[in-house]
């Protein structure tokens, strides 16, 4: 997996719980692409899958693009980085998981707040590779002008693709969440995320 981390969590942590969930839906994981965001302005954990082959390396790394690159007759194009079958990109709603420990005290510990922030994101990293472990195997999705009238995308939630990678999440976490399932990947997650999170409560 080639992880680009824009958040505060370290690589050891986050590469094996992500791992473990392209694995969990038979994703070929060495050479996808997934960017890692700490989001600590206003949403929850959320993701997209983007189904591409290369993606701008500067974007990546979050470097301000050089609009002249986008021009026809630049002489160097930017450069890419080759992806397997798509990229995903996740936020973790750390400002969530902040408002939580200040606001309800007495609900939420820094680490039950850390618990739902890894919850969240871990089954969004499933739906997520779900896509990827499609596009993958080939798998065509629904696309502008594929559906008729209109030729409008179908709402998200009768996209096939969508409801293949929901009853995914549904079909893993079966027996349980993710971390009573797998917390030998999960508990590590938990622990730096509580450790971000109660640095932050202190300042
Ligand atoms: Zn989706």
């Amino acid at each position: 997996m080639k992880l680009y981390n824009r958040s505060l969590i370290p690589d050891e942590a986050l590469h094996p719980a992500l791992v473990k969930a392209g694995r969990l839906v038979g994703a070929r994981t060495r050479d996808v692409v997934v960017r890692v965001n700490g989001n600590w302005r206003n949403h929850v954990s959320h993701g997209v899958f983007w189904n591409r082959k290369f993606v701008d390396k500067n974007w990546l790394e979050g470097k301000r693009r050089d609009w002249t690159t986008h021009l026809y007759c630049t002489a160097t194009a930017p450069p890419m980085v080759e992806t397997d079958g798509g990229m995903i990109e996740l936020w973790i709603g750390l400002r969530q998981g902040l408002i939580n420990i200040q606001s309800f005290p007495t609900l939420y510990s820094t680490y039950s707040a850390a618990e739902k922030l890894v919850k969240q994101f871990f089954s969004t990293a499933i739906h997520e590779w779900k896509h990827i472990a499609d596009y993958q195997n080939g798998e065509v999705f629904s696309g502008y002008g594929q559906v008729g009238a209109g030729s409008r995308r179908p709402n998200w939630d009768v996209r096939p693709e969508e409801i293949r990678a929901c009853d995914t999440v549904h079909r893993v976490l079966a027996k349980g969440d993710g971390l009573q399932l797998f917390p030998e990947v999960l508990a590590p997650l938990v622990e730096s995320i509580e450790t971000i999170l109660s640095e932050r409560r202190d300042e």
